[in-house]
């Protein structure tokens, strides 16, 4: 089932879902599944699979040279995806990313999903590596989300990269990513919506948002994306701030900013066990307003953690 007939199908009740990360590779897969279990209790009729490239690392060679090789440390979306649907009956979203593919290697990966019974996907141009700081597509890959957004849209058409043979048409609902704080790459917040209204034109179904802790932030976003005539359900992305540490984290790695109103609470806590109280309460709090403003999904990136999403779930639901 598609997320945009999820979302119908739920006449205004909000949804909720999670996102969870592969296990480091070759980890069990079990552990992962477990720690989701709990979650189940709250219905998400779908959950998001992120998909990682390789990073490069430095290894000393038979020659006794360093050489740098890429190394996948997170592999195993498709396998986890297929596993998800046969142990809890939801539906699988996977990410696909344009980082570290060709176009025809994303082609086989849609092809595998299709196979799979998989509907949506959850289109991304995918992060930087971390030594090389910038974003760099692989040759024959893609720069942009917006172009695997149209490589799945032509395939959704029946039409194949460089096709000899009539394709079994597929019929990918397709979300891409949003950011109610600007992208850190964009060189404005205006064109910021221009490339996300671009992403929409060419197929986008959906927009899941970037973690923010300030909802006005994802008000003033869904307002804008109105304006700007993108008029596609906007999911708000959400994560329980769990430690001290995460104010300065998750503030750098995913450029955002924290209220001044949270950070003062979280000063006050003596252990991270405060924190994650603060963290929880600032959450329900969160979904609460977001829920009064008629959100259709709350999207949790559970990041391994399930407790604490699994308590605001049950104070909301
Ligand atoms: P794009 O939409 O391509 O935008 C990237 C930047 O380029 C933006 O600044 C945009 O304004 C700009 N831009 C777009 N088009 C153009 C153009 N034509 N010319 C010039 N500039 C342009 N990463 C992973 O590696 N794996 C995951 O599974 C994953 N899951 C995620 C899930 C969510 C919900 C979110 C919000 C992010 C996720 N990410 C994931 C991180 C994401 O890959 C990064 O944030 C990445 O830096 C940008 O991806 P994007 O799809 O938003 O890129």
């Amino acid at each position: 089932t598609k997320v945009t007939e999820f979302i119908r199908q739920a006449e205004g009740r909000t949804l909720f879902s999670i996102e969870i990360i592969p296990p480091l590779k070759g980890q069990n897969i079990n552990e992962l599944l477990n720690s989701i279990e709990p979650l189940m209790e709250f219905k998400p009729p779908f959950v998001d699979v992120t998909y990682h490239r390789e990073e490069l690392i430095d290894r000393v060679g038979q020659d006794g040279l360093i050489e740098r090789i890429p190394v996948r440390k997170r592999p195993g979306t498709v396998g986890i995806c297929a596993r998800l649907m046969e142990r809890f009956h939801v539906d699988a979203v996977p990410h696909i990313i344009c980082g570290g593919f060709t176009k025809d290697e994303t082609e086989d990966v849609l092809i595998d999903l299709h196979y799979l019974g998989i509907d949506n996907v959850l289109v991304l141009r995918g992060d930087a590596e971390k030594s090389a700081g910038v974003f760099k597509a692989k040759q024959g890959g893609h720069s942009y989300a917006s172009e695997l957004v149209k490589q799945v849209h032509d395939m959704n058409q029946g039409k194949l990269l460089n096709a000899e043979t009539e394709m079994w048409p597929t019929d990918f609902c397709i979300g891409v990513a949003g950011y109610p704080e600007k992208h850190f790459d964009a060189a404005s917040f205006d064109s910021d919506y221009a490339h996300l209204r671009k992403k929409v034109e060419l197929g986008a179904d959906y927009i899941v948002t970037q973690m923010f802790f300030d909802n006005q932030k994802y008000f003033q976003f869904v307002e804008r994306c109105r304006a700007e005539g993108i008029n596609v359900p906007i999911i708000p992305g959400l994560k329980p701030l769990a430690t001290k540490k995460q104010l300065t984290v998750l503030a750098d790695i995913f450029h955002l900013e924290f209220p001044k109103e949270l950070v003062s609470e979280v000063e006050k806590c003596a252990t991270d066990k405060d924190v994650r109280k603060v963290g929880i309460e600032w959450g329900i709090q969160q979904c609460k307003e977001l829920m009064a403003y008629g959100v259709p999904v709350l999207h949790f990136y559970t990041m391994g953690k399930s407790d604490n999403v699994a308590q605001i779930a049950r104070a909301i639901f």
